[in-house]
């Protein structure tokens, strides 16, 4: 019933009109072809570690750089993705690009996290885990070193066999994230019944934290709830230095956004953390980097 709600949105989107339908289905068609001509491209964005001020971690977030197109964003195509099943191919090649960039910065002695973005409904697909269980155990990247992002924009069809998989690649050293918390559904079962270590608060609530007060309590209580947990907190969409001021000051562990630093593709970020173990970023030198 889930299943047909979704895809009556997607067809009926709006005021999606006969052009625009057109055009997202033959992107669709065009996807697969994307992947294997290198049109898919990985940026970083950097995730600063308030407690230190230093950048320990990054997110992986997919780009298409699209022949005729242009940079499309993900929340064009990455809906259309999960819809038509080409969700599984695209993280796969995510996987895979970004597991070699982590050997690489592990090769030259530097401590990065990277986080990959997976889809709710891909927690239990087979060729998924397989590929991530590969990964996990080929000690090619440092134990803990991996973070898989969950996106609730669909509800978990089979919480229980979810929370079992999550199990087993936590168990084989990944690091497991709640993404946009806040905004999906079920969020507050979730946090009981998933074994996470992480909880990314969505920016929605995080970006005027420091001017508006119903925000403020909403990320403040966040934090709580979520060190009651034993989680560690990431805030997402921090564009002034306000809001990072802020969130130091309510113990929030870690930070991305773009007063920080944009998602970046390989060269620049390898640019900005040097060849050195650690950058150190503070508000009054944090790194001008443009797109
Ligand atoms: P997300 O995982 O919540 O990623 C954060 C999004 O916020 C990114 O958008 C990022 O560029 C943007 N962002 C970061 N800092 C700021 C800020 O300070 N202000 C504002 N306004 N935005 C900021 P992006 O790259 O367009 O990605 C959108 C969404 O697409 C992601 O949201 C994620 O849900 C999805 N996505 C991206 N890459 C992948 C992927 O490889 N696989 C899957 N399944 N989903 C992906
Ligand atoms: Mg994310
Ligand atoms: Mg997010
Ligand atoms: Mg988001």
């Amino acid at each position: 019933a889930d299943e047909a709600a979704e895809s009556a949105t997607f067809w009926h989107h709006g005021s999606l009109d006969r052009a625009k339908l057109e055009q997202r289905v033959s992107l669709m068609g065009e996807l697969d072809r994307a992947i294997d001509s290198g049109e898919i491209e990985v940026h970083y964005q950097p995730k600063l570690s308030l407690a230190d001020d230093r950048i320990t971690s990054v997110e992986a977030l997919v780009r298409w750089r699209h022949p005729e197109r242009g940079m499309i964003r993900p929340d064009l195509f990455i809906p259309l993705a999960e819809q038509t099943d080409r969700i599984a191919p695209l993280t796969l090649y995510m996987l895979d690009r970004i597991t070699r960039d982590m050997a690489a910065w592990r090769e030259r002695g530097l401590t990065l996290s990277a986080a990959i973005n997976v889809s709710a409904r891909l927690l239990t697909h087979t060729s998924f885990g397989e590929a991530l269980c590969a990964v996990l155990t080929s000690g090619r990247i440092a134990p803990g070193s991996l973070i898989l992002e969950v996106t609730e924009s669909a509800t978990i069809d089979d919480p229980d066999r979810a929370a079992e998989t999550l199990r087993r690649y936590r168990d084989l050293g990944c690091a497991i994230s709640m993404d946009d918390y806040g905004t999906g559904q079920s969020t507050l079962s979730y946090l009981q019944w998933l074994p996470l270590s992480e909880l990314k608060i969505d920016r929605r609530f995080v970006q005027h934290a420091h001017l508006n007060h119903a925000d403020e309590l909403m990320v403040r209580s966040t934090i709580d709830l979520a060190h009651g947990l034993g989680l560690k907190v990431v805030a997402e969409g921090i564009e002034e230095e306000g809001c990072l001021t802020f969130l130091k000051e309510a113990g929030c562990d870690l930070a991305q956004g773009y007063f920080i630093s944009r998602p970046l593709p390989l060269a620049e970020l390898d640019a900005l953390l040097g060849c050195h173990a650690k950058v150190e970023v503070t508000s009054e030198s944090r790194p001008s980097v443009t797109r």
